[in-house]
């Protein structure tokens, strides 16, 4: 017997080699394949007489195969050739270089095609048309076609899983096997929102009759998707709260020291900060653990308000962690905290690959702070600075070497809310929404491929008259960074260096350079030996220059507004006014006016939202893919309505039915959601 659970090798024609590339595919069960779901479906649903083909459509069309044959080319390359006759006429069909269509296609069988008519030489034809061989069942009935005559789904595919493929095993499935899913959603949540069954809507996302069909079956797929990743973080979220004991610290006790510390400040802290200090406090004034998300853009003032819990912890006698992803900003964040906390005499050591401190109250540092050689005696409050660049299995080794420690995690990516519910649903999320008011917005020109020049003149003018710094950020040409981007990066180096700006002096940043050989480039910058420092986008965001006024963004069409944003941050620190220059090769109006947006917003919540209507999430988190993003197959992170509705029927579900007894189904599903308590090694 066969069911959802079966390994998809039982089905005919999957062998043990074949199972390993679906694999690839993410697909090892029968219910893995069916919810292997198309990306896109061609419509084929247009059927024809061929004495009505309207040439240039898309049409299918049916009837007896003649004449088929292969034909040799000069070039030693094949055509497959033959004639397609109904009732009304006749039609050409040709393949290319496919001679094992001897195979499947025969003269005198009924066959179905679909594609394109094309008006050729002497008479109409079809070139590369998709092609099915029409079966029968027993009582001599047509059977419905799978690869043409409808709406045909193209998936995901992989080398030697071809959506054909694919179509056929998920067809066998369906229509010979009738395999079918327990339904684990609750009737009345179904009803409240309109939804159809999971059968129902696997069906239909395969082999839909229409596209509202379609449309039906997203619906309720991706509801499950949202739904159970709800479930899944408010359940870890209530466990958190209630299993876990931690450590109340005083807060009212110290009020007074609290006050000192603010006022040894050179600033006041904006409402934004001051909202989230008192959120923190709240939560550090509890025996449940904190577990909060701090956001607020590049330059809002994070570093401050987690140096305020931290000092709290340390009047509380506990000691604190705070980690960073790169040793630069490790080095950053161990300066600032230093400066800030020196009045109060509280030693704070760094750890990094090289230096390891012996005698510290708060430890700040890289991934180095994750071994199990650096033990922290009374560790109270965990605070991981860029979060989305570690895993949950970090976040869980930190906190291990404590006993519950609460937990601030931070982040500059600005995501709108009802993303922050979906991605971070299991923690509580402070934003600090607006920057320092003396900061000035960097003023921002989105320049065309013909002003280019002009922009360098100016640029070099502006270094020389007011002895200001420029970043010049060179785009990612691939995925990540690659060793194309960073020839890429070097090219553009060289070429500024010897050809534009021969006057000024130059250095270079990125990704794969040696630490070492990093923190000599950005210390000459830093102490101003260095005008222009040119460098990919993935270098170090967070870091402080405030003599750095001008930033150009090459590229600037292969990035989201948001990161864009983001990049732009690196300017604009000190007192000058701050520059930035969006350089994009493209003429095309659309994408020049979806750049413009930065000369005129500059809130980083408000862009990402201009991202996420336009160009989908991607864009927020750039080329890398955030962990449970990469679970919402169908489900789009944009799609705000459907994420409030499940996460309130979530959130009734568990205020109901806490340990979800009467809904076994839909608890099972849940394990795969469900963060793992992670062992340290
Ligand atoms: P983030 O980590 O959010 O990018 P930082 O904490 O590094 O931002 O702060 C950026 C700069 O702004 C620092 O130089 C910091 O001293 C300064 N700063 C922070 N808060 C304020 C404030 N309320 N008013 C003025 N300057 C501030
Ligand atoms: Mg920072």
């Amino acid at each position: 017997m066969i069911d959802a659970q079966t390994s998809v090798d039982a089905l005919y024609l999957v062998g043990p080699q074949q199972r390993d590339k679906m694999k690839k595919l993410g697909i090892a069960t029968i219910e893995d394949l069916l919810r292997h779901y198309p990306s896109r479906y061609l419509d084929y649903s247009m059927h024809v007489k061929i004495a009505k083909v309207p040439i240039g459509s898309i049409v299918t069309v049916s009837g007896q195969l003649s004449e088929f044959k292969n034909v040799y080319t000069k070039s030693g390359r094949t055509l497959q050739k033959a004639v397609l006759s109904d009732e009304t006429g006749s039609l050409d069909l040709m393949w290319f270089n496919q001679p094992f269509l001897k195979n499947s296609l025969k003269n005198g069988q009924n066959v179905s095609v679909s594609g394109k008519v094309e008006l050729q030489a002497r008479s109409l034809g079809m070139i590369s048309p998709d092609y099915e061989v029409q079966r029968f069942d027993k009582f001599n009935i047509l059977l419905p076609t799978i690869h043409t005559g409808r709406l045909v789904p193209v998936y995901p595919e992989t080398q030697g899983v071809s959506s054909k493929w694919l179509r056929s095993r998920i067809s066998t499935v369906l229509n010979l096997l009738h395999v079918q899913i327990t339904e684990f959603l609750p009737p009345e949540i179904m009803s409240r929102h309109g939804l159809i069954d999971i059968n129902a809507a696997i069906r239909n996302i395969h082999f839909p009759m229409t596209f509202p069909d379609t449309e039906i079956a997203r619906q309720r797929l991706s509801f499950d998707e949202l739904f159970l990743t709800q479930l899944a973080s408010l359940r870890q979220r209530n466990i958190w709260r209630n299993d876990v004991v931690g450590n109340k610290f005083e807060i009212q006790r110290y009020a007074k020291d609290l006050q000192n510390f603010l006022d040894s400040l050179p600033f006041t802290l904006t409402a934004a900060q001051s909202r989230s200090v008192r959120e923190i406090l709240s939560d550090l004034d509890s025996l449940v653990p904190m577990n909060r998300l701090l956001q607020g853009e590049v330059g809002s003032g994070k570093t401050v308000v987690s140096t305020i819990a931290m000092y709290v912890a340390h009047l509380n006698h506990f000691n604190s962690l705070l980690m960073a992803p790169t040793e630069i900003l490790a080095k950053q964040h161990y300066e600032t905290v230093k400066r800030l906390l020196k009045p109060f005499k509280i030693k704070i050591g760094i750890f990094t690959s090289k230096e390891k401190s012996k005698h510290f109250d708060i430890a700040i540092g890289t991934h180095a702070l994750l071994s199990d050689k650096i033990k922290v005696k009374n560790l109270g409050l965990v605070v991981i600075d860029e979060q989305q660049r570690f895993g949950v299995e970090q976040r869980a080794i930190l906190k291990e070497k404590g006993s519950n420690p609460h937990l601030l995690t931070m982040t500059a990516t600005p995501i709108p809310r009802t993303m922050a519910l979906t991605l971070y649903g299991e923690l509580d999320l402070s934003t600090i929404d607006e920057l320092p008011k003396e900061r000035k917005h960097v003023k921002t020109w989105v320049v065309p491929p013909m002003k280019r020049h002009a922009g360098y003149s100016w640029i070099e003018l502006e270094i020389k008259s007011r002895e200001i710094q420029a970043f010049v950020i060179c785009p990612f040409v691939e995925e990540s960074e690659s060793m194309t981007t960073i020839k890429a990066a070097t090219k553009e180096y060289d070429e500024l260096r010897k050809n534009v700006f021969p006057d000024l002096r130059l250095g270079l940043l990125h990704g794969k350079m040696k630490e070492k050989d990093k923190a000599k480039v950005l210390s000459e910058f830093k102490e101003k030996k260095l005008d222009i420092l040119v460098a990919t986008p993935i270098v170090e965001v967070g870091i402080d220059f405030p003599n750095a006024n001008i930033i150009i963004i090459e590229g600037a069409d292969r990035f989201g507004l948001t990161q864009l944003h983001q990049l732009r941050g690196r300017v604009g620190r000190g007192e000058k006014q701050a520059y930035c220059l969006i350089y994009s090769s493209t003429e095309e109006e659309k994408s020049i006016q979806r750049l413009k947006a930065l000369e005129t917003n500059f809130v980083g919540a408000r862009l990402a939202e201009i991202d996420l209507m336009q160009r989908g999430p991607g864009q927020i988190f750039g080329t890398k893919q955030h962990g449970r993003e990469k679970e919402l197959k169908i489900a789009r992170l944009s799609d705000s309505a459907t994420i409030q509705k499940t996460r309130s029927e979530a959130e009734q579900l568990l205020a109901s039915s806490p340990d979800l007894k009467n809904y076994s189904p839909l608890r099972k599903l849940l394990e795969k959601y469900t963060i793992k308590k992670v062992s340290k090694d």
